[in-house]
């Protein structure tokens, strides 16, 4: 075979070699460790969950060691685009503090343009340089056409399917596939002639030099060292339309663009002779691979799937609206990429999750679990960490757009929200009420007449006549003037005067001898203000309400019962 006119015949157009390519795309220059790595979305929809992981690692990789973090569009499969995605893609993954340094980056208009100079970062647009490495391989007879397409051969298999149905000899389908390619690799420079004279349209494929039989060895900077088999499958690098595979684009790719780590989902693995291959046969060094297991759920009967796309959780574009702050999903998810996360954030309480020392060596080869308890956990942390000015704009914020009524009246009176998000804020050991933004208006909605309701009722198993006379009694004594203290002292004398232990040692000695104790006073009257059991400080919060409204719902609430 005449490699070099079969080259020709296949691509006559192209007139670019190699050479050419390596001279346009120089290599970076960058200091020692660097690490270059790029987040390589196919923009098909929504950022899952399972993304934001590997693009937190490439971002973490690169800027940790002074390296360059970009984004390359992978829209090879134009069925499976979806306009606007990938404009939806960046802004999502930069609220992630997800920010590439390079690559397809949102321009003022809000339209995607390229930064840096190995462009374009649209695989849509770099046909002529996979076509100019397509063509090197031809010539070097380690690539060959194919006129039975890719789809001639799906067909081949969903009728073979059918037929498999009936008699399960997947085996067959498997040798049937293999014959075809076989087959292919002998065609004569005649043949391909005809077909393209007859506009037949070919599939490149490449020309396995892999034994299925025997082992490629390389260590997974995740997943460690590993042996899989040889890759002996003719697999396709061009489509009919000449658009490359995943395979071959990333090959390509990786390479011109200078990533040294090249980070992504564990779903690829299997992939990964075909790729080794590939970067042997085209004179490429192959880069660092970092394979990242999947994120799983547990399912109803507690057992581990994978979490997937309709799975709540799944859509990062959810999070604003259930109210999670971008810290507090970004800090979840360093727990759960590094195990030390948490530890090293406990000494540091006041550092950044990005000056965290992220190591890929501490990373989960098995798969880490998503879970709702431990993201509130996070969450609450952070939340409290806020000062009350931080939390209510935060929450205002949040509401006027999912919740207006409620941030209408927040907004209404900034400072009185304020004094309510003050409370128990700002110590060592701050409040955790809210997991999230959206916790807020059930946590202190009582603060305001509009939301206020009686949410309980008394237990049945208290004296209504207490619970009048505690009320009716708060009212004679209550000075707004007085402090914590006195305001206390008050409530104690309240307790005594109706058979109430005040003093709770004397109450824990002998409960038989009191009708209660001085909690239950302090209850009987949060009931009415607040409309729950279960409030912050009661003193605080009606230093903030103000006499006339405590009372007012005092009133209200001695009236019904
Ligand atoms: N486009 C591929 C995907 O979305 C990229 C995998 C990679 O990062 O190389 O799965």
């Amino acid at each position: 075979m005449d490699f070099e006119r079969l080259a020709e015949l296949l691509f006559p157009n192209i007139k670019t070699t190699p050479e050419d390519m390596e001279a346009r795309y120089p290599r970076r220059e960058l200091k020692e460790g660097a690490a270059v790595t790029r987040f390589a979305p196919s923009p098909t929809g929504f950022v899952h969950f399972g993304g934001l992981f590997p693009s937190t690692v490439g971002e973490r990789m690169a800027h940790l060691s002074g390296g360059v973090f970009y984004l390359r569009i992978e829209d090879t499969d134009a069925k499976r685009e979806v306009p606007g995605a990938a404009e939806g893609l960046i802004k999502t993954l930069a609220r992630y503090g997800v920010n590439f340094d390079e690559g397809a980056i949102l321009d003022e208009n809000g339209n995607i343009s390229d930064k840096g100079i190995y462009g374009p970062y649209k695989q849509s647009q770099r046909k002529e340089i996979y076509q100019t490495f397509a063509k090197a391989l031809v010539k070097e007879g380690k690539a060959y056409p194919a006129f039975t397409t890719e789809e001639e051969l799906e067909q081949l298999n969903s009728v073979n399917k059918k037929e498999e149905i009936k008699n399960t000899n997947w085996e067959a389908e498997a040798e049937a596939r293999r014959a075809e390619m076989l087959a292919g690799r002998n065609i004569t420079i005649e043949e391909v002639e005809k077909n393209l004279a007859e506009g037949n349209p070919f599939v490149l494929r490449i020309l396995a030099d892999g034994d299925g039989e025997r082992k490629v060895k390389m260590t997974d900077l995740v997943k460690g060292d590993l042996e899989l088999p040889e890759n002996d499958e003719d697999f396709v690098l061009l489509k009919s339309d000449g658009i490359p595979t995943y395979h071959f684009a990333h090959a390509v790719d990786d390479h011109l663009m200078g990533t040294t780590h090249v980070i992504r989902g564990e779903e690829w693995l299997p992939s990964l002779p075909k790729h080794l291959q590939l970067f042997r046969y085209l004179g490429f060094k192959a880069p660092k691979f970092m394979h990242i297991s999947q994120i799983m759920k547990l399912d109803e009967n507690g057992n581990k799937k994978k979490l997937s796309k309709r799975d709540m959780g799944a859509n990062m574009d959810d999070y604003t609206g259930m109210g999670y702050t971008p810290e507090a999903v970004c800090e979840y998810v360093m727990t759960l990429l590094n195990s030390n996360y948490e530890e090293w954030h406990a000494q540091n309480p006041d550092k950044h999750y990005k000056e965290f020392p992220f190591s890929a060596k501490k990373m989960s080869v098995s798969g880490c679990l998503f879970d709702y308890d431990k993201l509130n956990d996070v969450s609450k942390n952070v939340l409290s960490r806020m000062t009350a000015e931080d939390i209510t704009a935060k929450v205002t914020e949040w509401a006027l757009e999912f919740d207006p009524e409620f941030g209408k009246l927040l907004a209404r009176d900034k400072e009185y929200a304020e004094k309510i998000f003050a409370i128990g804020r700002g110590g060592k050991k701050p409040r955790k009420d809210l997991a999230t933004l959206a916790d807020a208006k059930g946590y202190m909605g009582f603060f305001y007449d509009e939301l206020y309701k009686v949410e309980e009722e008394y237990p049945e198993s208290f004296d209504k006549a207490d619970i009048k006379a505690t009320l009716n009694s708060f009212m004679e004594t209550y000075d707004y003037a007085d402090d914590m203290n006195t305001w206390f002292e008050k409530i104690k004398a309240i307790a005594d005067s109706l058979g109430y232990a005040s003093d709770m040692k004397a109450y824990k000695a002998d409960p038989e001898a009191f009708k209660g104790n001085v909690a239950d006073i302090s209850m009987f009257i949060r009931l009415a203000v607040t409309g729950k059991t279960n409030a912050p400080d009661l003193y605080t919060v009606m230093q903030i309400m103000g006499k006339d409204r405590v009372f007012d719902r005092i009133n209200k609430m001695t009236a019904s019962i």
